[in-house]
């Protein structure tokens, strides 16, 4: 699925432009590139919809596919208009990784412009437009240059402190495409070492991580996207994919090109505000313990540095979406009672009786509760919104100390 995304997406921009041309003028309006006529963009759910608002400000009109908070969107149903909102849409912009399955099979075989945020760096060519790296002559003696789609040149470290790694995955011209779908490099010169890095963007040495290193789809600084679907609480990439948002309504609209650089860096200031305080929330809380009724802040939780001590086997079910066994749910009970965590994360959004007797659970134990969800509350940006998340899980942590 993720598969068939990139394509649409290295199908380039002018094909989606023809279409939304052609559906335009069958739609009897006719006048693309008037004044007035704005981009307009469709995302999966309300959460991507911030993000490429706050990238395309009033030079484009969004809309979000599912914004109900009551709903769950994993079990969404999508409607014929949604089908036909997709279609019409200039830009398509999806979460991916099976979480909005449904907006790719609207877009099976209809090329346009496509972000999926969950691709990322590590779904996509960082250069899908230069020409394939086969053709690459390929020097084997001498010490290969960087060779400018940030393949690990020889030198020992990258201006962001990365050691290079040897170039034993594989990327060394000519280079077979990846099997796992990854991308060689991204943006930043990152490449892939074939142990975690030991160190973040900014250079700091971290602990090694105690869990055993990710076997794949381990994306930056050891995030393992192929794990966890709800990659809008991971800041990092969030903040990317306004970029490529950016970059993608830059090619539909050229004029504007600069303006949505320039918000997409607005934007991507203020989700490093809230990475800062992550960090700051790390420092202060790390190894902190807490349990989730559903691993939908995975990734903050990662980030915070805190100890996620659900039972698998409860996260397994949830996952699944199926009933957790009797003994999964006497565990997580059990863990809740002899106040393991120092908070629980709630859902709202995936309740079920289960998840209802463990916030019942925390609440007679003056454990915290903390919700965090799927989708943005109304009125709520997403820099808002995750900020307050932000705070009502320091609020919760400090509460336990
Ligand atoms: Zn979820």
């Amino acid at each position: 699925m993720t598969v068939s995304s990139r394509r649409f997406r290295t199908t380039t921009a002018l094909a989606g432009l023809t279409a939304a041309a052609l559906a335009m003028t069958a739609c009897g309006s006719g006048a693309q590139g008037g004044s007035g006529d704005k981009l307009k963009v469709v995302a999966s759910t309300n959460v991507w919809a911030s993000v490429a608002q706050a990238v395309g400000g009033d030079r484009i009109e969004v809309e979000a596919l599912i914004s109900d908070p009551a709903t769950d969107p994993h079990s969404y149903e999508s409607t014929p208009r949604d089908a036909a909102k997709v279609t019409d849409a200039d830009l398509v912009v999806l979460n991916g990784g099976g979480y909005d399955e449904f907006v790719e099979q609207i877009l099976a075989g209809k090329p346009k412009p496509v972000v999926e945020a969950f691709a990322g760096e590590h779904g996509e060519p960082a250069h899908p437009a230069e020409p394939a790296h086969p053709a690459e002559p390929a020097p084997p003696a001498e010490p290969a240059p960087g060779d400018g789609h940030g393949h690990p040149a020889p030198a020992p470290a990258d201006e962001h402190g990365h050691p290079a790694p040897p170039p034993a995955d594989g990327h060394g011209p000519p280079a077979p495409a990846p099997a796992d779908g990854h991308a060689p490099a991204d943006e930043h010169g990152h490449s892939e070492p074939a142990q975690p890095a030991p160190a973040d963007e900014h250079g700091h040495a971290e602990p090694a991580p105690a869990e055993p290193a990710p076997a794949e789809g381990h994306g930056h600084e050891g995030h393992d996207h192929s794990v966890n679907e709800h990659v809008w609480y991971d800041l990092h990439l969030v903040h990317e994919t306004a970029e490529r948002i950016a970059d993608e309504l830059g090619k539909l609209q050229p004029a504007d090109a600069q303006a949505f650089k320039d918000s997409a860096a607005r934007f991507s200031d203020e989700v490093g505000g809230l990475e800062a305080r992550t960090q700051q929330l790390a420092a202060a809380q790390q190894g902190k313990k807490v349990i989730v009724t559903e691993p939908v802040a995975h990734y903050l939780v990662e980030a915070a540095k805190l100890d996620d001590v659900t039972p698998p086997e409860f996260v397994k079910a949830i996952e699944s979406e199926s009933d957790p066994s009797a003994a999964a749910v006497a565990e997580i009970q059990n863990a809740v009672n002899s106040k393991q965590a120092a908070a629980v994360i709630y859902n709202p959004q995936t309740e079920s009786p289960v998840t209802e007797s463990v916030r019942r659970a925390a609440e007679q134990n003056q454990t915290p509760v903390v919700e965090m969800t799927e989708l943005l509350p109304e009125g709520r940006t997403y820099v808002q919104w995750m900020g307050d998340q932000i705070t009502a899980l320091e609020t919760a942590l400090n509460r336990n100390p």
